[in-house]
């Protein structure tokens, strides 16, 4: 015991010599020497802690598991043992735990069993580890930020491509509508100048031929093409309203009027129209059941769809062919059939016959517009009614249809 005694030379040359804290204990676990780093590093002063038990270095959380490491080490071989890494901590006088790394050496000296503890203060690795830690923090924190940011930005680009493309899409379908409409209106001049000179030329021919004929016996040819006149008269006459259908139709301006009436008055108007303009050896076969029949809905309209359906009939059948005239009445139903043994439509062009403009390929030496049954379909469902075709080229045409009936 006397090697360590407070004024032993030979300890305290080695022990002061080096930077590390020194501590000795015995088997009772008193503390039976320490240096002066040791010292300092508890905060104790010199000599202070001689004698005292080893426990009042350790924080109590750890003052279990040392006394059982004690106990093992004291049977273990002679050598230093590393407690590195076990995130150990000492207790200084001020209460402050101080993290330590500490190897242990045990030897026996006179026959007494002591261990020989060397201490490395880590508080300023530990310092150091969290510096970095924190820094690391906030590396971690700067990017998360910035991958945030640039994902946002990313989202706002993208959007942004997205509203640009969208108002180039809008750009184009509108310079693409401006072209459709240009080009209708070029079509739409051409059609209206080629339409109305036909009628206007046969109008003037007539009119010049009318004048010639100043004698009585020329009544007959007088009558033909006054005949003539009336006929193209007429038919420019439907043409414009036709025109004006659409404009009125296109604003919502179009007015119907439900109201009771006479369905033969109609019907026999409409033939009467239609046998005018029958070619030759064409016959139009009445509807049988209509008699006395009332119907309600818009007299102007049926007028009007029966007429454009009799009339492509018979121009677009060829001379002594009959045409179909039938009508089916339901409760609440009204069915027109009309049908002829024309030309017909070709099977490619029937799924744009109710197009604006669209005259199928076949007809197309044949004067007309292509806008007659665009109309009445329009004016047909907005009563809430349909119409529909069956056609087979050189065969002949059905057109059908329904009106919907609030009373018969
Ligand atoms: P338009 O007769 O003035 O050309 P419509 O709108 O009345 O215009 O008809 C559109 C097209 O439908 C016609 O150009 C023609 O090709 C076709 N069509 C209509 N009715 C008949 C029919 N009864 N037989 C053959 N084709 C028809």
């Amino acid at each position: 015991m006397r090697v360590f005694d407070k004024n032993s030379n030979i300890f305290r040359l080695l022990s002061e010599s080096i930077s590390q804290g020194i501590l000795v204990v015995n088997e009772q676990q008193e503390i039976v020497a320490s240096n002066q780093r040791s010292d300092q590093l508890f905060g104790y002063d010199k000599d202070e802690l001689l004698g005292q038990q080893l426990s009042i270095l350790i924080p109590s959380a750890q003052r279990e598991k040392h006394k059982k490491l004690a106990e093992d080490v004291y049977w273990e071989d002679i050598g230093i043992r590393e407690m590195k890494g076990r995130n150990l901590s000492g207790l200084h006088k001020n209460g402050e735990q101080i993290p330590l790394q500490v190897g242990l050496s045990p030897f026996s000296l006179y026959g007494n069993k002591y261990v020989l503890t060397l201490i490395e203060d880590l508080s300023e690795i530990k310092e150091k580890d969290n510096q970095i830690y924190e820094l690391n923090t906030q590396l971690e924190k700067k990017i998360r930020l910035r991958t945030q940011e640039l994902r946002d930005t990313v989202a706002i680009l993208k959007r942004e491509v997205k509203r640009r493309k969208e108002a180039e899409d809008k750009i184009k379908d509108a310079l693409q509508r401006e072209r459709e409409l240009n080009d209708l209106k070029t079509k739409f001049l051409s059609l209206v100048s080629h339409e109305f000179k036909t009628p206007l030329s046969g109008i003037l021919t007539a009119a010049t031929l009318v004048g010639k004929y100043n004698t009585e016996e020329g009544q007959g040819k007088r009558e033909k093409h006054l005949k003539t006149i009336i006929g193209e008269v007429r038919r420019l006459n439907t043409i414009l309203t036709d025109f004006l259908s659409i404009e009125r139709l296109e604003q919502g301006k179009e007015v119907y009027r439900l109201a009771d009436f006479s369905l033969s008055k109609v019907v026999n108007e409409v033939i009467y129209d239609a046998n005018m303009i029958l070619k030759d050896g064409q016959k139009i076969n009445y509807p049988q059941n209509i008699d006395d029949t009332i119907i309600n809905q818009d007299e102007r309209i049926v007028g009007l769809a029966l007429t454009n359906l009799l009339h492509n009939a018979i121009k677009y059948s060829s001379e002594d062919t009959e045409i179909d005239f039938r009508v089916n009445l339901s409760e609440n139903k009204i069915t027109f059939h009309i049908k002829d043994q024309g030309i017909g439509i070709p099977e490619a062009d029937q799924k744009h016959i109710f197009d604006r403009y669209f005259r199928a390929e076949n007809v197309l030496l044949t004067q007309g517009t292509g806008i007659g049954l665009n109309i009445i379909k329009a004016h047909i469902e907005n009563l809430g009614g349909s119409i529909y075709f069956k056609s087979k080229e050189n065969t002949g045409s059905v057109f059908t249809m329904e009106l919907p009936l609030a009373r018969t």
